[in-house]
């Protein structure tokens, strides 16, 4: 027979499935001893049993009503007594934490009757009036639906008239009368009188927590924080205690070390003469906690001593809420309290010191989330003023520049010394050194996995996106947000932690965090939060299994992500060696009419890719280097099509004669139009079919190597190839490959031997692994374009469209570009890593991409038998310490 009620003595922390959070920790606090006002707790089972069927599960109100008889037997008083009344709170409590999400419901128990034996009991008449009023606008809008607002507004008006400054200004009658004043209004507004029976009442606030589960604030706040929706909500049920019963009462919530920053030492506010909800609804100014000390000693010693029993119990930082009933201490909630990262990482050293927890268990504490937050600089939030626009917090961190609406303003400005915000609609690739110049990016379109937010993102750059408030005009040079207009110029803010702009510079906080890690680790340790960070550091890579590598394009990136801790490149992308300047020589090797003129344009490509290769092996010294192969389609090197038949277009029109080259090209960019690029010439398709370009970029890092093992270095590089589908296109190119490596090698007299492997960002290369094995030493899981073509739908273009209705659907959890798709995409990985190592079982395994730095991703990547993850720099320190958590 199921059992849907459980007295608080019987439970316990770790049934908080079955009593909720906070029926499990009231549980665990009576149990310790300390003084919890006794009561019981109606499982979450019973909740999804009423949500399921609509009606009260067979037997709930039959052990509800044996716990009271309990209750009251207990206390020497009945629910409801009307010369002694017990009262009762009805309190929402859900397996996490929902902080006001749900109902709770005080004073169960009183009405005409009992609130005089109230008044006489405690001999206080106005405070009976009191817990009387607030029971039935508690009562009224939770389980009867009417509007809190219409209560709010009765009493205003009765302040008013009553000339009360505060609550507190009102006198017992003034409160009978407010009570009389809510009973009509809900009349009014419902037909119903409010129930007199204490039972009832009881009954009644009991389904109306299970039925708040389902509240709309509820469900949306379940959806941003990723709690699932069947889950229901526990109910306790708890005597009573009042902090309102004069000046030698009140009520405060209390932590046990500082929140914010991991602070030992009492923490919290205090509300004298108030009930808790007082506290939190900010209705009076509290005091600090502190001053309890003055106020109630002997109430502070015992708070003090109890608070440090919860922690030492619970061995972490806890938050309570606390009442003080005539010089009382009870103690109402407890829960292992939220908090920032700084403070969780401070907390986490600071119990390693003082021998509650293990290195290991602080490790657990801590995230690679809020390393990355750590390691931004910020606004000195108290400072700031009214935001201008509002977006998505999509790369944290906050930045300061001159509004700029174009790529070319950007680089020109940051050329200048000028520091920059780029404002666009959404970014594209060609905003890309507007990106790199600036400090923010600001677009009012996209989401978190929008062009803007993934680059900056990867780039370690400020990203609000999607603040739809503004307008951006690009031809005007300005945006505006309603009535305010913003020029090309202005100096703003961007705060991507919160998503916000402000207008002209707000002050800066720098990160220590960030200093410390840009000073390879070796920086001053101040005692403190750096420390603190150092120490979690030092303990992941002592456990952790996966390498953590790289992506970096240029010699600075590789340097800094030595710095943060890299272990190597796992993706150096080539194609961006192919833009600005160079571009140029690619148009002219595209272009080309003859073998001849194709070779010129290589030859001249050659050397200069060479000396980008030189700069980053000599960065990565010792370490390895993947170097891909060009990837995206070749006409991405060319000018706009539609750019390109206007201009002619308008030549014509003018008479003027058109440029040949123009014509020239226009026919070239015809010629290469493809109508889904993603699937189309690029990748390895692309060396097949451009006679000379894997040449050229072998050549290229073949000399590379040459000249640094001559300058006494250690390089190694591995040569990777892109978008294999089979391995019939690995083995053509690997020979090629092979047949340059041995001509650098005859040629200089210097061996150079390059592993040679693949990107696994295909379905058909992860399901035909184990060929592709045969011609690979490593494998590199491309996990952007493997999700892309997994799920048949392209980043750019469907982010916008359809993944935030998607989002909201419960489609997805989270955008599978952010976290890897486990079921689907993770299920190809497992594949080709069982296969892959079955033929070779040195096979060496990686992921690039935007997965690599993305905490949850590490512990996939972990389980599924990775070698390393790769990762921009910016998130190297975030995946070395996820892969020490995955580790533990
Ligand atoms: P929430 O989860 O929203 O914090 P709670 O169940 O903690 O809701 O209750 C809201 C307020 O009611 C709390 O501030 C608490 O202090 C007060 N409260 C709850 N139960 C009691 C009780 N038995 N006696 C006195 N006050 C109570
Ligand atoms: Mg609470
Ligand atoms: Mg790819």
């Amino acid at each position: 027979m199921v059992r849907y009620v459980y007295e608080f003595a019987e439970g316990g922390r770790d049934m908080a499935d079955l009593l909720g959070g906070k029926g499990a920790n009231l549980a665990e606090m009576t149990r310790m001893g300390l003084p919890v006002p006794p009561g019981f707790t109606v499982t979450t089972e019973a909740c999804r049993a009423f949500l399921a069927t609509g009606s009260e599960p067979d037997g709930l109100s039959r052990e509800i009503s044996d716990h009271l008889t309990a209750l009251e037997q207990a206390s020497g008083r009945r629910l409801g007594q009307p010369d002694d009344p017990l009262l009762l709170s009805v309190r929402s409590g859900a397996r996490f934490s929902m902080p006001g999400m749900m109902e709770t419901i005080l004073d169960i128990g009183l009405n005409d009757d009992s609130v005089l034996g109230l008044a006489k009991a405690s001999g206080n008449e106005r405070f009976a009036w009191d817990a009387y009023r607030r029971l039935v606008q508690m009562f009224g809008s939770t389980v009867m639906g009417v509007d809190s607002a219409l209560f709010e507004n009765v009493m205003a008006r009765l302040k008013e008239a009553s000339g009360a400054g505060d609550d507190l200004g009102l006198d017992a009658a003034d409160l009978a009368g407010l009570v009389e004043a809510y009973k009509d209004l809900i009349r009014q507004e419902t037909g119903d009188y409010f129930p007199q029976s204490p039972a009832g009442q009881l009954r009644r606030a009991v389904l109306a927590v299970f039925e708040s589960w389902n509240g709309e604030r509820a469900r949306l706040y379940r959806h941003r924080e990723h709690i699932p929706d069947h889950l229901g909500t526990a109910v306790n049920v708890q005597t009573m205690v009042f902090g309102n019963r004069g000046p030698d009462s009140g009520s405060g919530v209390a932590f046990t070390r500082d929140p914010a920053t991991g602070r030992p030492g009492l923490y919290g506010d205090y509300l004298s003469n108030a009930q808790g909800e007082d506290v939190v609804a900010g209705i009076r100014n509290t005091v600090p906690l502190t001053d309890l000390e003055h106020l109630d000693p002997p109430s502070y010693t015992q708070l003090r001593d109890h608070l440090r029993t919860l922690e030492t119990h619970y061995r972490d930082l806890c938050d309570i809420e606390f009442t003080i009933e005539r010089g009382t201490l009870w103690m109402l909630q407890t829960r292992v309290g939220k908090r920032t990262a700084e403070a969780a990482f401070a907390i986490a050293a600071e119990l390693v010191d003082e021998g509650l927890i293990t290195s290991d268990e602080a490790l657990a504490r801590v995230s690679g989330d809020g390393l990355a937050r750590l390691m931004f600089p910020r606004f000195d939030t108290s400072a700031v003023g009214q935001a201008l626009a509002r977006g998505i917090p999509a790369s944290p961190g906050a930045a300061v520049g001159a509004a700029v609406f174009d790529s070319a303003a950007a680089v020109r400005r940051a050329a200048a010394g000028e520091k920059v915000v780029l404002v666009r609609q959404e970014t594209t690739p060609d905003d890309l050194p507007g990106m790199v110049a600036a400090q923010a990016v600001l677009t009012s379109r996209g989401g978190k996995t929008s062009h803007a937010a993934v680059v900056a993102r990867g780039m370690g750059k400020v990203c609000v996106c999607g603040a739809e408030e503004m307008t951006v005009d690009t031809q005007g040079r300005r945006f505006t947000v309603g009535a305010t207009t913003v020029e090309e110029g202005t100096v703003i803010s961007v705060d991507g932690s919160e998503g916000a702009v402000y207008p002209g510079a707000a002050p800066l906080v720098d990160s220590a965090v960030m200093r410390y890690f840009e000073s390879g680790g070796q920086g001053e340790r101040s005692p403190g939060l750096v420390d603190a960070v150092a120490r979690a550091m030092q303990q992941a890579d002592g456990v952790r299994r996966l390498g953590v590598r790289a992506n970096a394009d240029t010699p600075e990136d590789a340097a800094r992500a030595r710095r943060f801790g890299a272990e190597g490149i796992g993706l150096c992308r080539t194609e961006h060696m192919f833009l600005g300047d160079r571009r140029q020589l690619v148009e002219a090797m595209i272009l080309a009419g003859s073998d001849a003129d194709r070779e010129r344009a290589l030859d001249a490509l050659l050397p200069l890719q060479r000396q980008d290769f030189i700069g980053i092996l000599e960065a990565m010294d010792g370490l390895p280097v993947t170097i891909r192969l060009l990837d995206p389609p070749l006409h991405e090197f060319l000018p706009d099509r539609t750019e390109l038949a206007v201009r002619l277009a308008a030549a014509e029109a003018h008479g003027t004669p058109t440029s040949a080259h123009d014509a020239e090209l226009l026919d070239a960019v015809n010629r290469m139009h493809e109508e889904n690029p993603m699937l189309g010439l690029r990748g390895v398709r692309l060396g097949l079919v451009a006679p000379g370009l894997v040449a050229m970029q072998v050549r290229a890092i073949a000399e590379a190597v040459v000249e640094r093992k001559r300058a006494g270095g250690d390089p190694r590089a591995e040569i990777m190839v892109p978008l294999i589908d089979t391995v019939e296109e690995l083995r053509i190119v690997r020979e090629e490959v092979e047949q340059v490596l041995a001509e650098v090698s005859k040629a200089s007299g210097v061996p150079v031997e390059c592993p040679v492997g693949t990107m696994i960002e295909l379905p058909r290369a992860a399901l035909t692994a184990g060929r592709i094995a045969e011609e690979a030493e490593f494998f590199s899981f491309g996990t952007n374009d493997l999700t892309q073509t997994t799920w048949g739908f392209s980043r750019d273009d469907v982010e916008a469209a359809f993944f935030s209705a998607y989002l909201d659907k419960g489609i997805f959890k989270v955008s599978p570009f952010e976290t890897i798709d486990r079921e689907g995409v993770g299920r190809l990985v497992q594949i080709a890593v069982a296969e892959g190592r079955a033929a070779r079982p040195d096979l060496k395994i990686g992921v690039c991409g935007e997965h690599g730095g993305d905490p949850d991703s590490v512990h996939f990547f972990h389980g599924a038998g990775l070698d390393y993850v790769s990762c921009s720099p910016f998130r190297v320190p975030v995946a070395r310490l996820e892969a020490g958590r995955a580790a533990l």
